[in-house]
């Protein structure tokens, strides 16, 4: 129990939503409130305006940076808050995905105008796969948005999730008069602020019935608020916080990031009711939070776009005991001990280096090619994190390479960018064709730059007519291998050199799961 108040002290998540639901606003408005920026404007948007590799690139060197906002992290009322940045372009989804595995928890943010939209569902989709809790933030409350009741009904059914919610909103749009808080019986009128303190107009009501709520909101008002109170309250009594930590039930807010109304009143229940870092389970047993001895998980890795440093920075997620700088750890993957001089911390949004950290927080390492995603560090016990997710690509292309003086180049290259988690790599068994699959288009432009910039490798793509990719198991080795002859143009192998097929078309995919019961296809991977 030697790290048990550090432990308890954070807390560890990330903000999730489709973009323009409201993300970076809330992420700034959470930063004012730590204290970690000053002032309104200073979060940019990682958002990827066009689509153009040019515009990526741009972007990615103006925030060099983005190393700088993949974790923020500041105090709030003496908790450490580490907050994790997930891409909003669902070109770099799986960026996303993996970074959920490196939270305790998650904050939704849904668009009140637009409801639940596609990355909305598949990011839950992910948080359900590891039960991750779930606050909902209903944003843009000042705009004219669904009906409440719809809304919720909307979440409830597309992101199979039960809402639990904490405040009630009074209208919406230009009528938005703010919200009752149903937890703390208390009425908060809505003001346009976007200042960084907290002026929200609160007034204590104890009772609903009591006159001044008329007083506030005049009497029609007050009319349907006791309505909607009556049928929300008589369906959801006190929130059940063991509910929530098991992802079952979402605590709902609703507010205006931009208007920072709402926000600090969710922040903090957040910190009140969301998880401390928990303990995990590994390839050979669970692995407690509280345990001594170090333990962690690389979850990213950025790369330096500067072709003269080729150095990328691995992001460690600390589950146990306390990493320290230029103390030897051990490198499961590779057997070997490892120490870093200059682990980065991200306090206050400026890279510093540390000492220590403990469970729960994210070390910037400095790589020099020695981690893929997904590796371990430990004090000497070999394991690795499970629940670690591969999603299949959805665009295949077979790589060509136009200068075969740099095959060694091309080969370095497409295995550093696939550890970094960028793509994945095929390759096809008996042609030896490689073929990369990515969730976007915009990724094979990267790819390509990247080839030539960083590895002075030149190559172009062909599309190859896949759509999926599913990874096959057998309790039946003979069965597989027949399989995998029989259908040779359609099976490869991936980096860790699992059997995946290639699939044409969900039409085919379905005749060859019926066809061959004894075959398991598997829609995801673990890396461990
Ligand atoms: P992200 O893509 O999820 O990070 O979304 P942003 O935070 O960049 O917000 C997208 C757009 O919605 C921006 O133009 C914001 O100014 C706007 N926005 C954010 N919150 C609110 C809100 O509460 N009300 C209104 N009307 N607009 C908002």
């Amino acid at each position: 129990m030697k790290y048990h108040n550090e432990i308890q002290r954070r807390r560890t998540f990330a903000i999730i939503s489709h973009p323009d639901a409201g993300k970076t606003t809330l992420t700034e408005k959470f930063l004012l409130f730590g204290g970690a920026i000053q002032i309104a404007g200073a979060v940019k948007s990682n958002k990827i305006k066009k689509h153009a590799t040019s515009d990526f690139m741009e972007i990615e060197r103006q925030r060099g940076i983005s190393v700088a906002t993949s974790v923020m992290s500041f105090e709030y009322n003496d908790i450490l808050i580490n907050l994790l940045d997930t891409p909003g372009h669902k070109d770099f989804a799986e960026d996303t995905y993996r970074t959920l595995t490196a939270v305790d928890s998650v904050i939704l943010v849904v668009d009140s105008v637009n409801g639940v939209e596609d990355q909305t569902r598949r990011l839950m989709e992910v948080c359900r796969m590891r039960d991750t809790p779930v606050i909902v933030f209903i944003n843009k409350m000042d705009r004219d948005g669904k009906n409440r009741f719809d809304l919720l009904e909307e979440i409830e059914k597309e992101l199979k999730i039960s809402l639990h919610p904490m405040t009630w909103p009074i209208n919406s749009g230009k009528d938005f008069k703010g919200v009752y808080n149903l937890h703390d019986h208390n009425l908060r009128l809505f003001t346009a602020n976007t200042k960084a303190v907290d002026e929200d107009d609160v007034t204590a009501i104890e009772d609903i019935n009591d006159s001044l709520l008329e007083k506030k909101i005049g009497e029609a008002d007050a009319a349907i608020l006791r309505e909607d109170i009556e049928l929300v309250d008589g369906v959801n009594g006190p929130l059940d916080v063991e509910y929530y930590l098991a992802g079952q039930v979402a605590p709902v807010f609703f507010g205006s990031a931009i208007n920072n109304f709402g926000v600090k009143e969710m922040l903090d229940t957040f910190i009140e009711i969301a998880p401390t870092p928990r303990s995990r389970e590994t390839t050979s047993r669970l692995l407690d939070v509280e345990e001594e001895k170090l333990s962690g998980f690389i979850f990213k890795i950025h790369a330096n776009l500067d072709p003269k440093h080729r150095d990328r920075i691995a992001f460690l997620r600390v589950c146990s005991g306390k990493f320290q700088r230029n103390k030897y750890f051990h490198h499961v993957r590779l057997d070997k001990d490892v120490r870093f001089s200059n682990p980065y911390s991200f306090m206050a949004r400026d890279k510093s280096i540390i000492e220590d950290a403990y469970a729960g927080d994210v070390v910037g390492l400095f790589d020099t090619g020695n981690f893929k995603i997904g590796d371990t560090l430990t004090e000497g016990e070999n394991f690795y994190f499970t629940g670690i997710p591969s999603f299949s690509p959805e665009i295949f292309k077979e790589v060509v390479n136009k200068d075969p003086l740099k095959t060694k180049q091309l080969e370095k290259g497409l295995l550093q960018l696939t550890d970094e988690g960028v793509a994945q790599l095929f390759t096809q068994f008996g042609g030896n064709k490689k073929i990369i699959g990515c969730v976007g288009e915009l990724q094979f432009e990267v790819i390509q730059y990247r080839l030539l910039h960083e590895y002075g490798a030149s190559v172009t793509f062909n599309s190859m007519p896949f759509y999926k990719a599913c990874w096959l198991t057998s309790k039946d080795p003979k069965k597989l291998l027949e399989f995998t002859r029989f259908k040779q143009a359609n099976i490869a192998e991936d980096k860790d050199g699992h059997v995946v097929y290639l699939a044409q078309s969900e039409w085919f995919l379905n005749t060859e799961i019926t066809n061959n019961p004894d075959i398991t296809f598997h829609f995801t991977s673990e890396i461990h």
